[in-house]
């Protein structure tokens, strides 16, 4: 029977509890959550079921200046996240979740529970970010915590193409991986009707997060992107737990909301990654402008989040998780739509615009994010796959960093007992 590990279910292809296979148990880890806070040495020992809301609302019952850099959707649960990378709103400065991961306790194929010292170098850094179903099932992870100051500044002000945003998106382009690694501007870029005109357009939205207060944000901005134009009245101070809830749009809700399990109401989507080395000029931009003003407004959405900072610090085989210094940053693609019927439509959009991005992309290999789960790269046949069939989509996720992955599994898990769609092969099985 195949193994499907599942501890927040967000996986992007469903691998944690779907398979073609009928013949497959689900392990749910959901209950196995509890999370324990060490503020003498700044650890937490984090199990698999919790979400990223609990970790961080744990910490910030502990501490105004604790924090853990992960991503931004509080329901995601940390067996997935933090197996695959983990980025978000601090990470230009804290790094991944998985660069902040010191110990691990998991369950290899033959049953036995291992720790990092018991595991060795080889499967400990195999675990953070080649994805944890390949290699057996974690339970717990022992993480660093971040210090972030008592006051941050959060902003999300939006421009339209009518206010230059085609020219924004161009410069921002040039400027957010190497500023301040305390400042994160990442954009939302969708297709919206104007309320003037109702004529479609593209609405870009500036959301960010400053590790410092407003004062000191405002100079930084008007030096480095005065054509933005942000203002005092655009900025808020508030704790770091707090600017969690803005930036995952929970905004008015208590911090208790972070403890909710349960997704909001998320229809059927498809997304895709992709990562720029070099800045998409304004007639590139113009097109994909096109493309989403083919969608429903508002169903389709780009997120651009800058890279550099620490995040290029790391070498790109120091973790499985290769997208480092050169990346300018991460292109996220997402279309949602309601009805099941539908799904054809939209997926030949989301796909007919990956292929137009092609030139703007990385290339040999054309990267991408393997926590974006994206079957349309390549998946492994349902019994054994051979090295070169993984190939296709093992170099994307993980660049040259995949043959020591294939190394690890092959001396791990020889008989290939964990596998997915996209595990890593051992070589005997070819
Ligand atoms: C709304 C939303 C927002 C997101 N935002 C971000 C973001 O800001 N930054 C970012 O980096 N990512 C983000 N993601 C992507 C997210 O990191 C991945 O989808 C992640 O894999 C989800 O983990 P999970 O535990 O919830 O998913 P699951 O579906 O439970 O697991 C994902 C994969 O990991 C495996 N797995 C799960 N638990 C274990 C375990 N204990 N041991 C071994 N293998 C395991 C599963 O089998 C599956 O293959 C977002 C996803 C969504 C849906």
């Amino acid at each position: 029977m195949q193994i499907r590990v599942r501890s927040g279910g967000h996986d992007y292809e469903g691998l944690s509890y779907i398979s073609r296979n009928p013949n497959f148990v689900i392990i749910d880890m959901a209950n196995l959550r509890s999370i324990s806070i060490d503020t003498n040495e700044n650890t937490a020992w984090v199990h698999v079921g919790a979400t990223l809301g609990q970790l961080y609302y744990t910490i910030s019952q502990e501490s105004r200046t604790l924090a853990f850099p992960g991503g931004v959707c509080p329901t995601v649960g940390v067996g997935g996240h933090f197996t695959g990378g983990g980025y978000g709103m601090i990470s230009r400065k804290h790094g991944l979740a998985v660069d902040n991961i010191i110990d691990a306790k998991m369950i290899n194929a033959n049953g036995e529970i291992l720790d990092r010292e018991s595991m060795g170098d080889d499967l400990f850094w195999a675990i953070r970010g080649g994805g944890g179903t390949s290699f057996g099932i974690v339970l717990a992870f022992k993480v660093k915590l971040v210090v972030v100051p008592e006051t941050v500044t959060v902003f999300n002000v939006s421009r339209t193409l009518e206010q230059n945003a085609t020219q924004l998106v161009h410069k921002w382009q040039y400027i957010f991986d190497k500023i301040d690694e305390n400042l994160q501007v990442r954009l939302h870029l969708r297709s919206v009707r104007s309320p003037r005109d109702g004529k479609r357009t593209i609405q870009v939205f500036f959301v960010s997060l400053f590790q410092g207060r407003v004062h000191d944000l405002l100079p930084l901005m008007q030096e480095k992107f005065p054509e933005l134009g942000l203002v005092e009245q655009d900025c808020t101070e508030m704790s770091w737990i707090e600017s969690t809830l803005f930036i995952a749009e929970l905004r008015d809700e208590p911090l208790e909301v972070l403890l909710n399990r349960t997704a909001q109401n998320t229809p059927h989507f498809k997304a895709k990654s992709d990562y720029v080395r070099r800045p998409i000029p304004e007639h590139g931009l113009r097109g994909i402008w096109r493309f989403l003003n083919q969608e429903v407004e508002n169903q389709a959405e780009l997120q651009f989040s800058p890279y550099g900072g620490v995040l290029s610090t790391f070498s790109e085989s120091e973790t499985p998780f290769p997208h480092r210094s050169g990346n300018i940053f991460i292109i996220h693609y997402l279309v949602m739509w309601d009805r099941a019927t539908e799904a054809e439509r939209h997926v030949d959009w989301i796909r007919r615009l990956y292929s137009y991005m092609a030139p703007y992309a990385s290339k040999s290999p054309r990267a991408a994010y393997f926590n974006y789960r994206d079957l349309d790269i390549g998946m492994n046949n349902e019994g054994n796959t051979s090295y070169k069939q993984a190939s296709a989509w093992g170099f994307k996720y993980f660049n040259n960093n995949f043959n020591r992955l294939v190394r690890v599994k092959t001396e791990v898990d020889p008989s290939n007992f964990f596998r997915n769609e996209q595990s890593i092969p051992p070589l005997s099985s070819w």
